[in-house]
């Protein structure tokens, strides 16, 4: 991967040094990743188009690229999606938006603040009235409502208020958003807050609000909608080809974009009873060829028993950069579908793949 990113290492983290961990990962990459993770452009490419079938536009798709792409890689998924024709993107830090801001129309930066007023195409949410006192002058802004998560936002009522707070900070107002709570679950919750937004939105327009987008959804949201009306979609987990709901949604399928792959370090033929790893866990119940993989919970692999998708089981404990395998296979895929891995370890997509360590080489098939 090539990175153009922060190359100094700060001794303080400040607020000033606009410095995430990916970056200073990335050209570790060289040095000791044998592991591999794989993105399918064509999956990639599939699934942008589900979603712009939804959206009905490839403009109105914001695509959410913090945390390293959901683990993908910053650049590679931002090159990929500018190639597809999307033209916004989503970050968390001012420092992922500086990489990618030439392959986009507009970034949105979810939570940082920059020193400076960045390019107008980077717009910095507002999720407290605070922000609007810390954010440089001159600086585009989206401004996110709580509608009723109780996370990030302002409170509905204040909407007049914060408006008026930041024209005289004289921030650009360029968007109004809130998010939901449960978008992925069968219940009420994403129909008030539904009706909450729209109150705000029309709240906003008798402001008389100008070039301002108004957005709520993120990929739950967007396929549990009729018919997409928003000025823009902030759809990460469906891109990757990770999302998961109830039956009753009737969700297009997506195709998994990331793979993951251990490579063999080492071979040996062991007997009934023999034990393999930490703590001599792993007993082997059928004599024969095992092999070591480079792979362990410090590449963020989990460490918990795990049956690979073709059926063999990790044998014994997770090491910290080994797992042991039955059989001599070059190299094992640990999984092809994030969500289906999720599952066997009782957490959700987001989790494992965020959890993979940047310094993992990622490369694109
Ligand atoms: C992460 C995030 C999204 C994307 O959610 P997905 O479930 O991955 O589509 C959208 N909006 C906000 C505010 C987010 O933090």
């Amino acid at each position: 991967m090539t990175n153009a990113a922060v190359r100094t290492i700060p001794t303080t983290f400040t607020h000033a040094t606009q410095f995430t961990l990916p970056y200073l990962y990335a050209d570790l990459t060289k040095i000791f990743s044998m592991s591999q993770i794989e993105i399918s452009r064509e999956n990639f490419f599939y699934n942008i188009n589900q979603i712009a079938n939804k959206t009905q536009s490839l403009e109105k798709i914001a695509l959410v690229l913090k945390d390293n792409a959901y683990g993908h890689g910053l650049e590679i998924v931002a090159n990929l999606a500018a190639k597809a024709g999307v033209r916004h993107a989503v970050v968390r830090k001012m420092a992922e938006a500086k990489l990618i801001e030439h392959l986009f129309e507009t970034v949105l930066v979810l939570t940082d603040t920059p020193l400076s007023a960045p390019s107008s195409k980077i717009r910095v949410a507002v999720n407290d009235f605070g922000d609007i006192e810390r954010l440089p002058k001159g600086c585009s802004v989206e401004l996110k409502v709580d509608t009723g998560m109780h996370r990030n936002g302002i409170e509905p009522k204040r909407l007049e208020e914060a408006v008026e707070a930041m024209e005289e900070a004289g921030l650009k107002l360029c968007g109004v958003m809130t998010h939901y709570r449960s978008a992925d679950e069968i219940g009420s919750d994403f129909f008030w807050q539904k009706k909450r937004f729209d109150e705000v939105r029309s709240r906003g327009e008798k402001l008389g609000l100008k070039g301002v987008r108004w957005h709520s959804c993120n990929s739950a949201a967007l396929f549990r909608s009729g018919t997409f009306e928003e000025d823009i979609a902030r759809v990460g987990i469906a891109a990757y080809g990770c999302l998961r709901m109830p039956k009753p949604f009737n969700v297009p399928k997506f195709r998994p974009v990331m793979s993951l792959w251990a490579e063999r370090i080492a071979s040996r033929d062991l007997s009934v009873g023999a034990r393999v790893g930490y703590g001599g866990d792993g007993e082997i119940e059928k004599a024969g060829r095992v092999s070591s993989y480079d792979i362990g919970y410090g590449d963020g692999w989990p460490r918990a028993a795990y049956t690979l998708p073709d059926g063999r089981s990790i044998l014994g404990r997770v090491s910290m950069d080994i797992v042991t395998i039955e059989g001599d296979d070059e190299r094992v895929c640990l999984f092809y579908d994030a969500a289906e891995a999720a599952k066997r370890f009782g957490t959700i997509s987001y989790e494992i793949m965020t959890g993979l360590n940047p310094a993992i080489k990622r490369v694109v098939v």
